[in-house]
């Protein structure tokens, strides 16, 4: 058995600045990695690329690995990336295989396609049309018809943070495994609702999503469904399949997948209300903030959030935390490559004061970047590389790039070139920062930092800043995306889109 095994995972905020050139897709190097390098990087990590290197190896399988990359999310993806990976995929199809297991996202926008997913399974037909396909995708996925209708078996993450990408490489695949010796004939069944749930609302520690996901896991446990997937969407892509879906796959039975689907969309629906999140004014929750005696508090600076398309050097939050006179505080993170330099120039120990932050406009929102001066000691230059401790990413090597912390005395602030977002302690370790002894912690977070940190939070205040994750929709310039949808149009009839 020959099976073609690949990553190509992206998040595309259409309204972000921030570019997505291939190099983005690679750790610690210039290029996704190829062949062997993929296997050594991702084995026995919580990745659904490491359960489909652990199934293969326990099928007995011959795998090849033509591409992985996985880049943090951003503005459309380059042509040319997009080519490189999509064209080293459909070539090792080409050569011949007994099936394709793909980790995927499920939200990529390219310069030229609006579902670069959807472009993928296509290209993939073309050279082999009837070869069974898996599809491991975020929970953040926008769902398309022609994914739905390609596909061979598809099953997205049914945690918010992402704590359960193993577990959802290995349902997308058994399906397909099960097929290839004749145990099972998957049939797949696909839907949407017209929704746009807000992303600070779609943790599924929290309801409504909790219910909805553990009403999935209950259609697997129970039998009903090889796997079931209810998928929130992700807002912030201004294209036509925005918005929340959901997929079943059942053994041959095409009249129970609907069903299924259609009632993890009908629950999703009658919950619309509570996947609306109303924003408090940041004046508020710094007032609140300073009023709580106990910490950890968590203070989330959630408008720019790097792993949702944030430029993740916007300096509202930070600049109003400064002037409230808020001590004992660490921040993660600024990213801005020419202050982490200006940094190692003058050393570990020295005195500086920088142009923080603000060095990229939002012509979205219609704003100019405004850099913070701040000055401070630098304090422990580092490269960068960490491996996620979990359960998030349990294993993966993470990338910061060039990093350092600012330490104004009052607050520690970490400084790094390259996008993370923090919801791994590692990232704060490597930086040789404790958070959980610090009264504040400023986190450019929207949901996935309860993943590694949430444990330590005593209180949570959310802090609405200036960023293209904006929980108000009002800011965003909605063109391209289906019409009417909740809660754009208040009034939005319930139509249901079968794919
Ligand atoms: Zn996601």
């Amino acid at each position: 058995m020959r099976l073609v095994i690949a990553q190509m995972k992206h998040e595309t905020n259409t309204f972000s600045p921030v570019p997505t050139p291939l190099a983005r897709f690679a750790r610690g190097s210039g290029a996704p990695l190829e062949g062997d390098a993929v296997r050594e990087a991702f084995k026995g990590t919580g990745t659904a690329i490491g359960a489909f290197i652990e199934a293969a190896d326990k099928a007995g399988a011959e795998a090849v690995y033509p591409v992985a990359g996985n880049a943090a999310p951003s503005g459309p993806v380059q042509a040319a990336a997009y080519e490189h990976m999509a064209g080293r995929i459909v070539d090792a199809v080409a050569k011949g295989c007994d099936a394709v297991l793909l980790d995927l996202h499920g939200a990529m926008v390219t310069e030229k396609h609006d579902d670069g997913e959807g472009e993928l399974l296509r290209r993939i037909r073309e050279v082999a049309p009837d070869v069974p396909i898996a599809v491991a995708l975020d929970m953040h996925t926008n769902l398309s018809p022609e994914m739905a209708r390609l596909a061979t078996s598809i099953a997205g993450y049914q945690t918010y943070p992402h704590v359960d990408m193993h577990e959802t490489g290995a349902r997308a695949a058994r399906p397909v495994l099960a097929l290839l010796e004749g145990k099972a004939r998957p049939v797949l069944a696909a839907g949407a609702r017209p929704m746009l749930p807000h992303v600070m609302r779609q943790s599924s520690l929290d309801s409504p999503n909790r219910e909805i996901q553990a009403r999935a896991r209950d259609m697997e446990r129970s039998g009903e469904a090889l796997s079931a997937t209810f998928f929130v969407g992700f807002p912030h892509a201004d294209i036509p399949i925005a918005g929340s879906s959901a997929v079943v796959v059942t053994d041959g039975d095409a009249a129970r997948a609907r069903t299924l689907s259609e009632e993890l969309l009908d629950m999703a629906w009658a919950a619309r209300e509570k996947f609306v999140y109303r924003p408090e004014p940041l004046r508020e929750s710094i007032a609140r903030a300073m009023s709580l005696r106990a910490g950890p508090v968590v203070l989330l600076d959630h408008y720019d959030n790097c792993a949702s398309g944030g430029t993740m050097d916007t300096m509202t939050v930070l600049e109003a935390l400064i002037e409230a006179g808020i001590e004992d505080a660490c921040a993660f993170a600024i990213c801005d490559p020419a202050a982490v330099e200006q940094m190692k120039r003058a050393g570990e120990g020295a005195r500086v004061t920088l142009s923080l932050g603000g060095k990229s406009d939002l012509p979205s929102l219609g704003l100019k970047g405004r850099p913070l001066s701040v000055t401070g000691n630098v304090r422990k230059l580092v490269n960068g590389l960490y491996r996620n401790e979990g359960p998030m990413a349990r294993g993966e090597l993470a990338d910061m790039g060039a990093a350092g912390v600012l330490d104004t005395g009052r607050i520690a602030i970490a400084v790094i070139s390259r996008h993370v977002e923090p919801h791994d302690i590692a990232a704060f370790k490597v930086l040789g920062l404790d958070p959980e002894k610090r009264r504040y912690v400023m986190l450019k977070s929207r949901v996935h930092w309860r993943a590694g940190l949430g444990p330590l939070a005593r209180e949570v205040v959310e802090c609405a800043g200036t960023g293209v994750c904006t929980s108000d929709y009002s800011q965003l310039n909605f063109r391209r995306v289906r019409r009417p949808i909740y809660p754009l149009d208040a009034e939005c009839p319930p139509t249901a889109l079968v794919f």
